[in-house]
């Protein structure tokens, strides 16, 4: 039998030297992280460490393990290697998510964002069918212009194997910067993918407080949606919420109206379908009034409702459900909605993707895709959701996913 092509459109592969120690922070307690991070960077202590993790029996030390056990391999190629070493029926192809950490507030990592990007590509030279990296940006990296220069640069005047672009506002800005305007139009114009990170969970800017100046709603395209939302209650608190929780305005799929009311055919992806908490809040009460995007949503709307909506409603929005399919507990619901969904008409915008290495805190790579195929009944609705729609989502103007 024929082995499947199938895309996993959402996985990491920087290792603890891409990181800076304030990454590490929104893990682990920061005096921790202060005797821990110059151990996890060299692998020798780093593996001795882990081995020592292992020897706890504590679920919490057990949740990490795995997760450290990649994150300190030397090489984001060996990492590479750790999760297609989980895929032994499928030919997958990985799309990989760098990330630019130099603005998180976290520190210098050993290796900086230009170093990391640098052996994402030799990753791609050792594996072009299988590794299609994306281009994290951040608009704290240089002017609209330089921005735009810099990701232009990865498709002209030769295609460099970079296929899309990555953004994870968390971090601390908001998608909707002026700095990012001429990407979005120059993405929308040649197809390119766009992909955001949309769940409460994940990293967010390190510093112990975010600068109150971030805050300040920086859009190029200022909508009444928008305008309205930014005077909710949660809004006006954000200065006094700890970091973990008001970098959440960085990430409200509301202010993405913004830029699609400018580029109503931007291929943009909310990552994590706005993650399992969204959707199981979303479950608990189904007919609770959420709002709507003209009269505004509800302070609790839950992420998972309106990113669906904003997908009834442009034509090139998608989700995938990289990590929120880790819950395939029935009596959850969360396969069942998303197999539901599947079968909608935004059900062809709907991608696979896994989160490796930040899911290992719940599964292994394997467990996490055969458990969630075989509840797909691996039939029609998981070839769409793993080959056809990601067929669609990563082709552009730069190259056509075969
Ligand atoms: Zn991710």
């Amino acid at each position: 039998m024929a082995t499947a092509r199938i895309y996993n459109v959402h996985t990491h592969i920087f290792n603890f030297k891409c990181v800076p120690s304030g990454f590490l922070t929104n893990y682990l307690p920061r005096p921790l992280v202060k005797l821990l991070s110059p151990l996890l960077r060299w692998y020798p202590s780093a593996w001795v460490l882990s081995r020592l993790m292992g020897l706890v029996p504590v679920q919490m030390v057990k949740k990490y393990r795995s997760f450290l056990a990649v994150g300190i391999r030397n090489t984001p190629q060996l990492v590479f290697e750790d999760m297609a070493g989980s895929y032994t029926e499928e030919n997958v192809g990985f799309v990989i998510l760098p990330m630019n950490f130099d603005y998180m507030g976290g520190g210098a990592a050993p290796a900086n964002y230009a170093t990391q990007l640098q052996l994402v590509a030799d990753v791609k030279r050792a594996y072009p069918n299988k590794c299609f990296p994306f281009l994290g940006i951040d608009p704290r990296m240089g002017t609209s212009i330089e921005i735009l220069n810099f990701v232009k640069s990865y498709f002209e005047p030769v295609f460099k194997g970079f296929h899309g672009i990555k953004l994870y506002p968390a971090l601390g800005f908001y998608p909707t910067d002026d700095r990012l305007e001429q990407v979005y139009a120059y993405a929308e114009e040649m197809g390119i993918p766009i992909l955001t990170h949309c769940t409460r969970g994940g990293a967010f800017y390190a510093g112990k407080k975010v600068p109150p100046e971030l805050f300040q709603y920086r859009t190029f395209n200022p909508t009444p949606v928008t305008i309205a939302r930014h005077t909710q209650a949660f809004y006006s608190q954000l200065t006094t919420l700890p970091p973990k929780n008001a970098c959440n305005a960085f990430l409200d799929p509301v202010n993405y109206y913004d830029i699609l009311n400018r580029f109503p055919k931007l291929k943009l992806c909310f990552a994590h379908f706005g993650g399992d908490e969204e959707i199981l809040k979303f479950l608990a009460q189904p007919t609770a009034d959420q709002g709507t995007l003209n009269g505004g949503y509800n302070n609790t709307a839950s992420w998972y409702y309106i990113i669906k909506d904003l997908m009834a409603i442009f034509p090139n929005v998608y989700t995938d459900i990289s990590y929120t399919l880790y819950d395939t507990t029935t009596n959850h619901g969360i396969v069942a909605a998303i197999k539901n969904d599947l079968q909608t008409p935004i059900g062809s915008r709907i991608l696979f993707g896994t989160d490796f290495f930040m899911t290992l805190q719940e599964k292994d790579e394997k467990s996490l895709y055969t458990d969630f195929r075989t509840a797909l009944d691996n039939g029609p609705l998981w070839e769409n959701l793993a080959y056809s729609n990601p067929k669609t989502f990563l082709s552009s103007s730069y190259y056509a996913v075969p």
